[in-house]
């Protein structure tokens, strides 16, 4: 038996706004990963599979990695299409915004997302959750947007409904945002909701070899290079850094999530608590940063970076060149050892 952590109004709620609209949309934030795109194409199938039209639209575009799912093709990705992918925000009666807590989240759409009429339930694992939809579903304390979709789906009377392509997808984003059941994954409920996705069909064991272990020759050897050129260690701050500049990224022909799971790698390095990686996409500098333990890397982010996230992962941005930004963060490593 799963607990009941979404609370009834809230179920009720979603339930009659999905009953009233007819034209939904999925929306999720910008440099999609796993858990942004797994949750959204499991809701999506699901709205289809109770006869719902419905349209999943991002920020840019869906890493290669994440092609692999269900439906995927079928994401507006408005760098390639901008007019229609406002024009499903502007016109929606229903929009849903997936694993975000902020509308800026959503980068070039914020305005078109703030300015809908649509009702808007937002569903969500962040810390600080923002005032901006109708129905505002936020847990932190879970894994994954992708768990809470789950949860959504059977609270609202539909587990035994549920096809194999949500679960597929559910289960996806579950695995990528604990790597692969590796942190974040202590909750028993957790495996329950494993265990019925199983039962579903789903091949986990496939589907971690797909996300976790298939990719590119050239992300292999950015991996490497990375890896024995570019890592710093700060002993005396426990703290790996990794920078690559926009030259390097194209050295290596560079496609978006090519880069993703990299930051985690010095983690592994006995000392090492704290991993930044900065990389310079040339219209700005994307910095990920990873803690284990009780050093909370949000407040970096949220501090140095404009940025934010949960605890442990979290992520930022920074309109000064690589070099200031790796100074800035330097520099600024005494003051959250001292704390
Ligand atoms: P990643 O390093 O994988 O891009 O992001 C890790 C975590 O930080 C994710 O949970 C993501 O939502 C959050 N995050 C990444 N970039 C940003 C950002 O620019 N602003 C905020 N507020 N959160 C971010
Ligand atoms: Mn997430």
């Amino acid at each position: 038996m799963i607990s009941k952590v979404i609370p009834e109004e809230k179920i009720i709620a979603t339930l009659k706004a999905i009953n009233k609209a007819d034209k939904i949309v999925i929306v999720t934030h910008k440099s999609p990963d796993g858990d942004a795109i797994g949750s959204s194409l499991g809701l999506y199938h699901f709205l289809y599979s109770q006869e719902k039209a419905t349209d999943i639209v991002v920020p840019d575009s869906v890493p290669d990695y994440l092609k692999i799912l269900p439906s995927s093709a079928e994401i507006i990705e408005r760098d390639k299409q901008p007019q229609r992918a406002e024009s499903l925000l502007t016109n929606a009666d229903l929009i849903f915004c997936l694993d975000f807590n902020e509308p800026s989240r959503v980068g070039a759409l914020e305005q078109v997302l703030v300015s809908s009429k649509a009702r808007k339930v937002m569903i969500d694992h962040h810390l600080n959750p923002g005032n901006f939809a109708d129905v505002c579903i936020s847990h932190p304390e879970l894994c994954s947007t992708s768990e809470l979709v789950f949860r959504l789906i059977c609270r609202m009377g539909y587990f035994s409904e549920m096809t194999l392509e949500t679960a597929q997808c559910v289960c996806a984003g579950i695995l990528t945002d604990t790597g692969g059941l590796a942190y974040n994954s202590n909750s028993p409920e957790l495996y329950t909701i494993i265990g019925e996705l199983l039962g579903k069909g789903v091949d986990k064991d496939a589907l971690y070899r797909q996300l976790f272990n298939t990719c590119s020759e050239s992300r292999m050897r950015m991996m490497g290079y990375i890896l024995s050129q570019k890592m710093e260690i700060l002993p005396q701050y426990h703290t790996a850094l990794i920078t690559m500049s926009n030259a390097e990224l194209q050295q290596f022909g560079y496609r978006p999530g090519d880069t993703e799971g990299f930051v985690n790698l010095p983690l592994s390095i006995s000392g090492v608590y704290f991993s930044v990686f900065m990389r310079d996409h040339g219209d700005g500098v994307k910095i990920s940063l990873r803690s284990v333990g009780d050093f909370a890397c949000n407040t970096v982010a949220s501090e140095l970076f404009n940025g934010g996230g949960h605890k442990n992962a979290s992520g930022g941005e920074s309109h000064l060149s690589l070099d200031e930004t790796r100074q800035l963060f330097v520099q600024s490593l005494p003051k959250y050892f001292k704390k």
